[in-house]
């Protein structure tokens, strides 16, 4: 009935979430709320890693991308569930360090660490630098010395998987900012200086085609070429390298139209090819990663808000304006993003208008969705958008002194805090005068 699965509707035709009535928590913890389904999150974390021990024999480990939705909670379920972590900043390591996370499951990327940013992993133990570029290896190579440590590496690599008849924000290509080129060579110069390093060690590769992915092809591809390069390295430095590290980015659901692939479909089709591929090329297998953010965050997330002016110009637009925007989810505003809404006090109601739900900030891209089929919907209605899990909080701003709301978790029938909603001292806390 809804694009997520954990959703569905009450006696009272109330949404409900985890067991818990959306429309009960709205007025117990207010609007706008984020609301995790903690099951949910759980659950996704688990398809990836059941699917790893199923199709390649346990021999990998699944990465939660933090950046998806990086908070102490969804940490330290990650890590309860299994999974390593990956993190792209010095913040998203603090906040892994917080939530105790071993070390030796976090993988740090980013295509400019800064030098205190390497510093700081390296003092703390980081299990592994998902390496950009020259000036990074130089730096890291330099600071693992002072530390008096070997630094575990794998370098990110472009495939250069030929994605132009996917629609999808590439980074697999030649012309992105992200890591080193297969074909101008700059992948295997960069592995050969390394292995003159002293401080560093290549134990592995890496390669992220891209997000909100719905075909398998091009993992498999990439994956293909990633064993040619391993199988290169081999034959030409010497070097075995013991990981292949196949990034995220598998697509979701976020309205009716989108048509997701079972995630363990792609461990699937990804493992034969490695297999198949280690052979030919007289390789080891290698360790897999994986690095899953979205399809485990987006799912579990919905969005409360309440409804305030409805504004309907005839012959126009119907806008209806709710008390959060693109300072919580600014998806809209950055990729014309879709969704889907649900009136949560009238859920099962029949869509009988064309309306547009805006935010409540000053600008006129401020918008959740556009020409959205919705009930009639009143004043004081609470309006809850779906699958909001993923590079919403984690994304969002405090744009026109907007705090920004809180988090609850919910699973099964119970919910709590685990984001407190900011408020005006937070909004001035690092104002000076
Ligand atoms: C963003 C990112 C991911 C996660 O992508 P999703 O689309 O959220 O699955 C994984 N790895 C890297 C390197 C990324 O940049």
């Amino acid at each position: 009935m809804f694009v997520s699965e954990n959703l569905s509707v009450n006696e009272k035709n109330h949404l409900v979430i985890g067991k818990n009535d959306a429309v009960e928590l709205a007025k117990e913890f207010g609007t706008p709320l984020y609301v995790l389904d903690e099951d949910l999150f759980r659950k996704n974390c688990r398809v990836y890693k059941n699917a790893m021990d199923k199709y390649y024999g346990g021999n990998g480990l699944v990465l939660y991308a933090n950046k998806a939705l990086c908070t102490l909670f969804t940490c330290r379920a990650a890590m309860e569930e299994g999974l390593g972590v990956d993190v792209v900043s010095g913040g998203e390591l603090y906040t892994a360090i917080k939530a105790g996370f071993p070390m030796d499951k976090v993988y740090f990327h980013g295509n400019n660490k800064t030098a205190d940013e390497i510093d700081f992993a390296v003092k703390n133990g980081v299990g592994c630098f998902i390496v950009d570029n020259v000036y990074e290896l130089e730096t890291l190579n330099e600071t693992a010395k002072k530390y008096g440590v070997v630094q575990n590496i794998m370098f990110r690599i472009k495939p250069g998987v030929d994605a132009h008849t996917h629609s999808f924000i590439r980074t697999g290509q030649i012309d992105s900012k992200f890591g080193v080129a297969l074909e101008n060579g700059e992948a295997f110069e960069i592995t050969e200086k390394a292995c003159k390093m002293s401080n560093v060690k290549v134990v592995g590769v890496h390669c992220h085609i891209g997000s909100q992915i719905f075909d398998i092809e091009p993992f498999k591809e990439a994956a293909d070429i990633m064993m040619n390069f391993i199988g290169d390295v081999k034959d030409k430095l010497g070097l075995e390298i013991e990981q292949l590290n196949l990034g995220g980015g598998y697509g979701i659901m976020y309205t009716e139209n989108d048509d997701p692939v079972p995630y363990d479909e792609y461990i699937k089709h990804v493992s034969e090819v490695v297999k198949a591929a280690a052979e030919k090329r007289n390789v080891k297998l290698p360790f897999i990663l994986m690095e899953p953010g979205r399809s485990i965050a987006a799912p579990a997330g919905v969005t409360l808000y309440t409804v305030g002016g409805v504004k309907d110009i005839k012959n126009v637009r119907k806008y209806i304006s709710v008390d959060g925007g693109m300072g919580d989810n600014p998806r809209y505003i950055l990729y014309q993003s879709e969704y889907e809404a649900v009136v949560a006090n009238n859920a099962s109601a029949a869509r009988t208008e064309k309306v547009t739900i805006a935010g409540k900030c000053c600008e006129s891209g401020d918008i959740l969705l556009n020409d959205a089929m919705m009930p009639e919907i009143h004043v004081g209605d609470t309006l809850a958008v779906l699958a909001t899990g993923a590079y919403n909080y984690s994304m969002a701003s405090n744009y026109n002194r907007i705090p920004r709301p809180a988090m609850v978790a919910v699973s099964d029938g119970s919910a709590r805090v685990i984001v407190k909603r900011e408020s005006y001292d937070d909004l001035i806390k690092n104002d000076v005068l």
